[in-house]
């Protein structure tokens, strides 16, 4: 076994020690917003569903170093009916009615498409009432690449006939190395490309409207503020050569339980600049031609990605706006210079991590 999976399986056991494992009614989560989609700006219905938890951090590997999800699950398998049930509350929290098209997501914390995660009978009940509703035009749902198949895809169109359905893969790097090493993340680009050339040729043979997402993660550990800014982009690039639809950037935020919370406490990491993250979206904007989302989660907290406590909030702002319009951010703040420096100094000094940035509160 690598090292880096003895590393998070132990920080996963001490994390499970520290934290008793939800009930499904509070893992079951929903908000409201406007969001990209497909064909414009819409209303988009983000649900968590309750799951056991993602079978790839519940099993030998320990997960990925950034993600906590897991501690945020039940740890134990939901019958189809609390599932549905607490889907449906959810579903009946928001005015969807009055909107003439919506776009709906389907959080599993972990693979939707993972039969051991959600039951086949919740999922198809789930997809049946969305169908039921004429106004939910897009359906979006996450996976790993070893759940993306024919086989459960047809089954999905089966129930879900012509409306758009996106399956989005945490690709994170274009990189086997930092993947694997650097994320544990235990997937290789070939087994994604497989994924994409699966999904690609679905539309082309079978005519589904199914699209592809990627997501890419800012700063893996172990990589400076310059290394994540070009691997950023440079995933970006290679997402859209081999036929992804459309790609969204999550930067980092410490999240409790996981391998980079521990260095981060020891001060061997940091959430890159907020710079870091427009450096990177305003380049994929302007050299990549598919739509590029940059999650804001996080952004301007003490575990979350950080400029300077008088541009973090407007910056926040600015990014959110340019999600719907994919314009470019322009933007100027005194702190700029900061990260100038540190960018440019990450090759002289090997540091990993930031010299000055210091978020204080
Ligand atoms: S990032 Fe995805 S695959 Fe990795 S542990 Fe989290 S949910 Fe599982
Ligand atoms: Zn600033």
């Amino acid at each position: 076994m690598m090292e880096i999976e003895n590393l998070c399986l132990s920080v996963r056991k001490r994390a499970f020690e520290r934290k008793a494992p939800k009930t499904p009614e509070h893992v079951g989560a929903s908000w409201y917003n406007d969001d990209l989609t497909y064909n414009g700006v819409s209303k988009t219905l983000f649900i968590i569903l309750p799951t056991p938890g993602c079978a790839w951090a519940l099993g030998d590997s320990g997960g990925c170093t950034m993600c906590s999800y897991v501690s945020d699950c039940t740890l134990e398998k939901i019958d189809t009916e609390t599932i549905i049930r607490i889907f449906n509350d959810h579903l009946s929290r928001f005015d969807i009615e009055s909107e003439d098209r919506i776009s709906v997501k389907l959080f599993a914390s972990g693979s939707f498409l993972n039969p051991y995660e959600l039951p086949i009978d919740a999922r198809d009940e789930i997809l049946k009432i969305l169908v039921g509703m004429d106004n939910v035009c897009e359906i979006i749902v996450e996976s790993r690449p070893e759940y993306v198949k024919e086989d459960v895809l047809d089954d999905i169109f089966s129930i879900i006939g012509d409306k758009l359905f996106e399956v989005s893969i945490g690709l994170e790097t274009y990189n086997d190395y930092t993947r694997l090493n650097k994320i544990n993340k235990g997937f290789t680009s070939k087994d994604f490309e497989k994924s994409v050339e699966l999904i690609k040729s679905l539309r082309e043979n079978k005519g589904y409207n199914i699209k592809s997402k990627a997501y890419i993660f800012v700063k893996p550990i172990l990589l400076d503020e310059k290394e994540s800014i070009d691997e950023s982009i440079e995933t970006a690039k290679y997402c859209e050569m081999i036929g992804v639809d459309r790609v969204s950037f999550c930067p980092a935020t410490i999240h409790g339980g996981t391998l980079i919370e521990r260095l981060w406490r020891k001060g061997a990491y940091q959430p890159p600049w907020i710079w870091s993250c427009i450096e990177i979206i305003n380049t994929v904007r302007k050299e990549v031609n598919i739509p590029a989302l940059l999650d804001t989660s996080g952004f301007g907290s003490r575990r979350g990605p950080y400029n300077c406590k008088k541009c973090n909030k407007e910056l926040k702002h600015k990014i959110i706006d340019s999600n719907l319009t994919q314009d470019i951010i322009s933007y100027d703040c005194e702190c700029k210079n900061d990260w100038l420096a540190e960018v440019k100094n990450a090759d002289m000094n090997q540091s990993k991590v930031k010299i000055k940035h210091l978020p204080l509160y």
